[in-house]
């Protein structure tokens, strides 16, 4: 894909450079792609070599990571989602699993030099240049290629792992880094180490935190934390690892995020009647992928879209937060949908938890959120104020443990914190955990 230098300001003309990357997907995918083919057919429909308007698209099926993964059960090693003949210079790459089962897809050579122009594209577009030091705790697989792109921007990268301790923090310093990327929880667990070693932070540096993984990044109670401590904005990032970068928070708008449209055909619907509308499931197409393809492909993340234009001139579709939630990570807890990442996102409200675990829990035929709280100086008047937040949120008053810091140890990437131990056949692993008061 040849991808574009600066931002869409005209809808026609990112409605034209959408239509002709999905027709040269669309041609791409009828040559050899069998998992497509196969799956049009089921459905009786032929699979189209050129759309010319959105209503054909529109009549295109929906595709879900269940529908890959049959395939690829059927037909492993990796299922019949390739457009290649040949299998040569491409990586062979598998979703996290932290959603399910892992998903395998085949990642081109052109899909790789086009992953690098769209992270540069977006980095420029966010300010990284020739001034930046970075730091990054991200997992291997991902700050490798990333640190070539800051690189290429001009910026120094210091790599690390992601254990945070008092080197890290004095090497923040030593080094002058002014942005790091990291997890909210990340976040959290370096500002308490500051805390609690005493050690200061250098003030005259303005910071970014680049902030993905995890739900809380977009808490302006949290966002003040870290401005305090830090003397740093912060900037959500977003993605998956079979369409990468899904969306970029807008800097010219705090709180909100452009869906990256320039590489991915967006749209919203409701998952039970399926038709579009302003809160609920993304579809997406990936216009710039040719390894593997993925057509109106259900992610299962919950979006809210904005409904008006942003402030930056830029007409990608604006949204609330970043994806919030998985559609399937919603909790039907005595008749009520609640987002369990809702609930976290209050969690990390409070500073003072450096980390937590939320038990969902049915005993005596009532269901109810028990919710572990790693923390050693949460006063009174917050903690009120947080069951008081929670209350609201989940429709009952839930129990709350608090447990040592250091209890859950946690450093890994994407932490499952949501244990649902309603169903007793999975054993909840937090029954054993020792807890210091029960607080509620
Ligand atoms: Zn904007």
């Amino acid at each position: 894909m040849d991808v574009p230098q600066g931002v869409f300001k005209s809808s026609q003309k990112l409605k034209n450079h959408q239509l002709k990357y999905l027709n040269r997907l669309l041609e791409i995918t009828y040559k050899e792609n069998e998992f497509y083919k196969t799956f049009y057919r089921r459905k009786r429909l032929i699979f189209p070599k050129k759309i010319n308007s959105w209503e054909e698209y529109a009549k295109l099926p929906l595709v879900s990571r269940k529908d890959l993964q049959y395939d690829y059960e059927k037909h492993p090693p990796l299922g019949r989602n390739i457009n290649l003949k040949q299998m040569a210079k491409v990586k062979i790459r598998r979703t996290s699993g932290t959603t399910g089962r892992s998903l395998y897809f085949v990642e081109s050579e052109e899909d790789r030099k086009t992953k690098f122009k769209m992270l540069q594209r977006r980095y420029g577009h966010l300010g990284v240049d020739d001034k930046d030091v970075i730091y990054m705790f991200w997992p291997p697989d991902m700050y490798e290629f990333h640190a070539e792109v800051f690189m290429s921007l001009g910026a120094t990268v210091y790599m690390t792992d992601l254990i945070p301790d008092i080197e890290i923090i004095k090497n923040i310093n030593r080094q002058k880094i002014n942005n790091i990327f990291l997890s909210p929880s990340h976040a959290v667990q370096l500002s308490h180490i500051v805390a609690k070693e005493k050690v200061s932070i250098d003030r005259k540096i303005k910071r970014r935190f680049f902030l993905n993984g995890e739900p809380g990044g977009f808490d302006w109670q949290f966002r003040k934390k870290i401005k305090e401590v830090w003397n740093a904005e912060c900037v959500n990032i977003g993605g998956a690892s079979e369409l990468d970068q899904i969306f970029t928070e807008c800097p010219q708008s705090p709180g909100y995020s452009h869906l990256a449209e320039e590489f991915l055909l967006c749209e919203i619907i409701n998952p039970d009647t399926l038709k579009p509308d302003l809160v609920g499931e993304l579809v997406v197409t990936a216009l710039w992928k040719t390894g593997s393809s993925f057509i109106r492909y259900r992610t299962g993340d919950k979006v809210t879209m904005v409904g008006k234009k942003c402030r930056c001139g830029n007409v990608t579709t604006l949204i609330e937060g970043g994806l919030q939630g998985r559609m399937d990570q919603a909790i039907n807890l005595n008749s009520a949908l609640i987002y369990t990442n809702g609930v976290e996102a209050i969690i990390r409200r409070y500073f003072e938890i450096i980390d937590y675990r939320i038990e969902i829990l049915n005993i005596n035929e009532r269901n109810f959120f028990r919710i572990y709280i790693e923390t050693d100086k949460l006063n009174k008047r917050a903690q009120n104020k947080m069951l008081w937040e929670l209350e609201a949120y989940v429709y009952h008053r839930p129990e709350i443990k608090i447990v040592a810091p250091g209890t859950f140890k946690s450093n890994i990437w994407k932490t499952k914190r949501i244990i649902d131990s309603r169903n007793n056949k999975i054993k909840s692993i937090l029954l054993s955990t020792p807890f210091l008061k029960r607080w509620v």
